[in-house]
């Protein structure tokens, strides 16, 4: 492709290369910043040389499976445009089961503050904390995480959107030590170590994926360190693999939680579970 490619031409070598109608759809959306029904109505419009090779050389990294989110540098999640590079985890949508339940808990109020503080622990590129602090102004939001490009990343991303948000550097509940919050969310690292479906996910940061003790280190400790860091009557609100619903149930009943219950996700499986902290 060079000098004269039509969209239609675009359409026509993304078929050609194995990459789907809408990846290619969504590439030339960013290139052109029209919208999608724009392209539609306009598959004689010619792009750009400098359009053209950019479109080719992300049909041969999509075709090598690098994920769309990073070839453009940004993702949509819950109605928020946010950036994204392979310092940090793709957001995905059963993710915002976790926004919702987060949400509900706010809403439902708490009897001792009218701006309730809320901290996402491994936040990543702050899809987490940026949504409810988006969806929820008045409460407060501490963003945390271990590692300094995903909180750069965080920071970024808050300020493009307008909402603001305090950041911490550290392990899990270490950077926010001697603090206590209403609500803790967190989507930390779950896969097992040698899990078949890691394969798919190389292009993704592995400290965000895996945790020890078949995906559940990270989520025992987010679960022993709450007590000391959540209001009494505050929640802890957890994502994690399909198989580990039984197992974060335990573990929070055995930490004296109350109220634990799983949500599962469009597709029937448990995805997040949370109790209340006596
Ligand atoms: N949901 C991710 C997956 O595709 C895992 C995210 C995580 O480990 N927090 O498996």
């Amino acid at each position: 492709m060079g000098a004269g490619t039509t969209l239609a031409h675009a359409l026509t070598a993304a078929r050609a290369s194995g990459v789907g109608r809408l990846d290619a759809q969504l590439m030339l959306t960013h290139l052109l910043q029209q919208p999608r029904s724009w392209l539609i109505a306009h598959d004689d419009a010619v792009l750009s040389d400098v359009q053209a090779s950019q479109y080719t050389q992300w049909l041969q990294r999509r075709r090598t499976g690098e994920p769309l989110a990073y070839l453009l540098g940004q993702i949509e999640f819950c109605g928020l445009v946010l950036q994204v590079g392979p310092q940090v985890l793709i957001p995905r949508p059963e993710t915002e089961l976790l926004i919702d339940w987060g949400l509900q808990v706010l809403a439902a109020g708490f009897a001792s503050t009218r701006t309730p503080s809320v901290v996402d622990l491994g936040c990543g590129s702050g899809a987490i904390a940026l949504a409810i602090r988006h969806r929820c102004p008045a409460a407060t939001v501490t963003a945390v995480d271990a590692s300094a490009a995903a909180l750069e990343i965080t920071r970024r991303n808050a300020c493009a959107l307008g909402l603001p948000i305090t950041l911490a550097s550290g392990d899990w509940w270490s950077a926010v030590a001697r603090q206590r919050f209403h609500l803790a969310v967190s989507n930390p690292p779950y896969v097992a170590p040698g899990d078949a479906h890691l394969a798919a996910l190389h292009h993704e940061p592995r400290s965000a994926l895996v945790a020890d003790d078949q995906g559940l280190a990270d989520l025992h400790r987010l679960i022993d360190g709450a007590p000391a860091s959540l209001h009494p009557g505050g929640w802890l609100l957890l994502e994690h693999g399909h198989d580990q619903g039984a197992a974060v149930r335990l573990r929070l009943q055995q930490a004296g939680f109350s109220e634990v219950a799983t949500r599962c996700d469009l597709a029937g499986l448990e995805r997040c579970t949370g109790g209340r902290c006596c």
